[in-house]
């Protein structure tokens, strides 16, 4: 295996070009490709046209004919037709379908040597066509090739979470992945109230089986790289442990920057950058090392997106970031850079902070909402035990070895009762193995670590133990800052389910609790199996029936969850 991500570019790759006045330009490979190659990047894969069959995998068999039509298109009139329109945002070109689809089999042929193991890591800096939709074009995208490579690991059978940095919401991913609960999309960019496409707000989860695998966090204008980073980083750890994905699809865009022409972020190359090392980390940590980082937007073609490319690549490549871009390089390009509008380029490839730019109470006031409405989606999606875990400094889900206390499972059907023991202590905890997709995280070696750390801090923990051994089902509870204790957990191992042990389970936990203890709990789409998840209408259902049976007052959550997802439920028992 190559120890250096794999780079996709070819002499196709400048053959999807919407013409010389378009923003989405093949003019950023020049200055793009050879700052890449200044830090230690080579190309190592030149796209090729996907096939239909392959395309056909996201697209309609419609909307590739109508593609092809238009790639005859000559300097005349054609009709509009599925997104495509002379003059719109994705004008007809000659050779159109042969130049989308082979950004689609960069995408493709990269994941597939990830899949093989020939790499850990690839970048397809022209990729990240994420606005595509199954039959039309949309926002300068033709075919969705990040849609395309996670459909191709997951005809594997491989988990997928896709995480989309661009300043536009990635909904061509989201339309094709949002029913499949094998696939987490998680999108970050500026709200749809002020930008294309006007889609992406925080109540989008995802719906029946898939409620909660679809995650949106809409930012306000002039939103600063502090405020974004922080975002990204309080999300996609959580998210990443509790969904537990075999691969992740990334897509960069570098239009979130202060200096982007489009768009209204504020954000920073240095914030880009580490959230790149971000989505390494975490793709080593609970991926396996499978991770596909695609561009995307960016139309600033000279001052931001080489850097932004080369700071995905040197992430990826686990490099330290150079301090000053090559003079020569800047020499090379300072003269077509003014010549489209760019008076000086940069010099270092990470920003001055803020961008440069002062604070000004307005930004001040915009990310205090992006925060809020981050720390909602928070609430709203990340399994409630994580959240205490993370926010009580119980457990770091980048931290750490998971061990391996994964216990072995009796027989599905297999007619043992577990044994139900409340009031575990860590010595007994540190004896009993825990079975997978009994609680969150998705690793159970992760899940052990995290319910000893919990019992280190005062949580109260009640497990069904089969076999003497093996932890089954497991209910937590973790103690307020108020005095009120938190239901934060309550789980069975697959085999064990269906046999009325979490109403067992939940029925000693809250006998064990101190005379006069009020209890609460918070249930909403986090709170699933990941691997098989039920109907999210059926999952509230048995949340309210246990909690219900065990004594708690069940009523909808209040806003803004309540308001976000209706079904979410808080309880109080006293
Ligand atoms: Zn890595």
């Amino acid at each position: 295996m190559s120890d250096l991500p794999l780079l996709v570019f070819g002499p196709r790759s400048l053959d999807y070009d919407f013409g010389s006045t378009h923003p989405l330009t093949p003019r950023r490979f020049g200055p793009g490709i050879e700052l890449l190659r200044a830090v230690g990047a080579e190309p190592g894969l030149a796209p090729e046209p996907a096939t239909d069959e392959e395309l056909l995998t996201a697209h309609t068999r419609h909307y590739l004919d109508v593609v092809k039509r238009f790639s005859e298109f000559d300097h005349g009139w054609m009709e509009p037709e599925a997104g495509i329109g002379v003059g719109g945002d994705d004008p007809p070109f000659h050779g159109m379908h042969d130049a989308a689809a082979a950004v689609a089999g960069g995408s493709l042929r990269a994941i597939e040597a990830i899949l093989r193991g020939d790499v850990e890591h690839a970048f397809h800096p022209g990729g990240g066509l994420h606005h595509a939709m199954p039959s039309r074009a949309s926002g300068f995208c033709v075919y969705d090739d990040p849609a395309l490579a996670i459909g191709r690991a997951r005809r594997e059978g491989l988990r997928v979470l896709y995480v989309d940095l661009d300043v536009h919401h990635g909904d061509g991913v989201q339309a094709i992945h949002a029913a499949d609960p094998g696939v987490l999309t998680l999108s970050f960019h500026e709200s749809g109230r002020y930008l294309f496409p006007g889609t992406g707000f925080a109540d989008e989860i995802g719906d029946g089986p898939a409620a909660g695998t679809v995650a949106n966090i809409p930012l306000e204008p002039e939103t600063g790289e502090s405020a974004w980073l922080g975002i990204v980083g309080s999300l996609l750890p959580l998210l990443a442990a509790a969904f537990g994905p075999d691969v992740i699809v990334s897509q960069h865009g570098a239009d979130s920057h202060a200096w982007d022409p489009l768009a209204h972020l504020r954000n920073t190359t240095t914030a880009m950058g580490a959230a790149a090392r971000l989505v390494d980390s975490i793709a080593h940590r609970t991926a396996g090392g499978r991770w596909l980082a695609t561009g995307g937007g960016g139309y600033g073609v000279y001052s931001v997106v080489p850097r932004s490319w080369s700071l995905v690549w040197l992430a990826a490549a686990h490099r330290e970031v150079p301090d000053r871009l090559p003079p020569a390089w800047r020499e090379r390009w300072a003269g077509e850079a003014a010549r489209y509008g760019t008076a000086a380029l940069p010099t270092t490839f990470v920003d001055p902070p803020n961008a440069g730019d002062p604070a000004s109470r307005s930004q001040d006031v915009a990310e205090r909402q992006s925060s809020a409405t981050a720390a909602s989606v928070r609430e709203l999606l990340v399994p409630r035990l994580l959240q205490a875990a993370a926010d009580r400094g119980w457990w770091d889900p980048l931290a750490g070895a998971d061990g391996d206390r994964v216990g072995r499972l009796a027989e599905p059907g297999g007619s043992a009762a577990p044994a139900i023991v409340t009031g575990i202590d860590r010595a007994t905890w540190e004896r009993l193995a825990l079975a997978p997709r009994v609680i969150a995280p998705a690793t159970a070696g992760a899940g052990h670590a995290l319910v000893a750390a919990a019992l280190a801090a005062g949580a109260r923990v009640t497990a069904a133990v089969d076999d003497g051994r093996a932890v089954v089902g497991l209910a937590l509870s973790g103690p307020g800052t108020d005095g009120v204790e938190e239901l934060l957990a309550l789980g069975v191992a697959p085999p064990f389910r269906r046999r009325g042990l979490a109403g067992r389970l939940l029925a000693e936990h809250v006998g064990g609790a101190p005379p006069g203890q009020t209890s609460r709990a918070a249930i909403g789409a986090g709170e699933r199996d990941v691997v098989e998840p039920l109907d999210h209408a059926t999952r509230m259902t048995i949340a309210r029936r246990l909690l219900e049976g065990a004594g708690f007052d069940v009523s909808r959550a209040p806003d803004p969850i309540g308001r976000l997802d209706p079904r979410s439920i808080s309880a109080v028992r006293r």
